[in-house]
């Protein structure tokens, strides 16, 4: 089980049409928080592979399904509960994982129809409900956001059209590390967030096309700073409790090597995986401290720009989901029970 720090959620996702067209099986199967995967080229039951997790969750089949979870319900555990830790003063990261088309971006942003909006704009909408509800004159709330990405280790602004270069990453002596020049933006309702997403979004698909790349390349970093003030009624002063809240749509994790990259592909990739790679090994330096497995407390942060631009999010005060994206079928086996490998060494 996961440790205090680490909650770790699988949800695989319905067949697309690709693989229906292909006559795929589903290779999946879970049962209460284990996530059971059966190799297709191995029917006997040594071909089978046992994963236990905070949450396993099913979407293949109707909402009938007992363990079928939609997207409130993925909310509701992990969104909320990431959300409440901001409200206390803590540091939060969800960050969904997977490789290409396993349902990153429907779990993190979904789609803008009734009941299939992902954690992104529900964590938003409940954070000004819940700030709205605030009748406490000495409590004041500000929020503001940024919205980056990540590609080849390079940073780019998506809420600044502007800004058409890449960002410098500076570390500050107290406040640690930074972008540079990164646009913050203070928002006071949920509306002016989904306008500016929409606009980052836009941002990021026109800027990977016109560098001939697709954005399930780059990390796609959304950032809450939620500020909460409190002015003390005896002496006036003010304190102030900061939160950031990182949202996290990672890069695809299907190897460079399985496309027959060359070249800048290959470097590309050996870029976006040295960010995947360093951050599996420092949620599971993260998650071995916290059950007590490791002696040494040497994070690797700085080995990669989304690692440390993350650390004030990951380790310390800070609390860290993570959802693993599945595909259901057997043309997928590989990569999937490599993710499948990834979220199981983050518990
Ligand atoms: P990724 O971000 O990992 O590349 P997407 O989130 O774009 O993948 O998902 C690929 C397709 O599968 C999309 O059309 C998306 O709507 C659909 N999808 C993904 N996860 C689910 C799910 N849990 N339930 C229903 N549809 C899903």
């Amino acid at each position: 089980m996961a440790g205090a720090s680490v909650k770790v959620a699988v949800r695989v996702r319905p067949f697309n049409s690709r693989e229906v067209g292909r006559s795929a099986k589903c290779v999946i199967q879970m049962q209460g928080n284990t996530t059971c995967i059966s190799n297709p080229k191995q029917q006997n039951k040594d071909g089978a592979k046992n994963f236990t997790f905070d949450y396993s969750y099913w979407s293949h089949t109707t909402a009938d399904d007992p363990s079928f979870a939609s997207q409130k319900q993925v909310y509701k555990d992990i969104g909320e509960e990431m959300l409440l830790h901001a409200f206390e003063g803590y540091n939060v990261c969800i960050f969904a994982y997977g490789q290409t088309g396993a349902g990153k971006s429907y779990t993190m942003m979904g789609k803008q129809e009734p009941g299939q909006e992902g954690i992104i704009p529900q964590l938003c909408e409940d954070l000004f409900q819940r700030t709205g509800e605030n009748t406490d004159p000495d409590l004041n709330y500000s929020v503001e956001v940024s919205y980056m990405e990540i590609y080849c280790e390079r940073v780019r602004d998506l809420l600044n059209p502007k800004s058409q270069g890449t960002l410098r990453v500076r570390e500050h002596p107290i406040l640690g590390p930074y972008v540079e020049d990164l646009s913050k933006l203070a928002v006071t309702g949920f509306i002016d967030i989904r306008d500016l997403m929409d606009a980052g979004n836009k941002a990021r698909t026109v800027a990977a096309t016109n560098m001939n790349e697709t954005s399930s390349r780059s990390h796609a970093v959304f950032t809450i700073v939620f500020t909460q003030k409190r002015r003390d009624q005896l002496t006036g002063l003010d304190t102030e409790k900061v939160s950031k809240i990182s949202l996290v749509d990672l890069a695809g994790s299907e190897r460079a090597d399985s496309s027959g990259a060359k070249g800048t592909r290959l470097k590309e990739g050996a870029n976006i995986n040295k960010s995947l790679t360093t951050l599996g090994k420092v949620i599971s330096a993260l998650a071995e401290m916290s059950n007590k497995k490791r002696k040494s407390d040497f994070i690797p942060y700085r080995d990669s720009v989304l690692t440390w631009l993350l650390k004030e999010n990951l380790g310390g005060n800070s609390r860290t989901a993570m959802i693993a994206a599945l595909s259901p079928a057997d043309i997928n086996y590989e990569e999937t029970l490599s993710t499948l490998r990834y979220a199981d060494r983050a518990k």
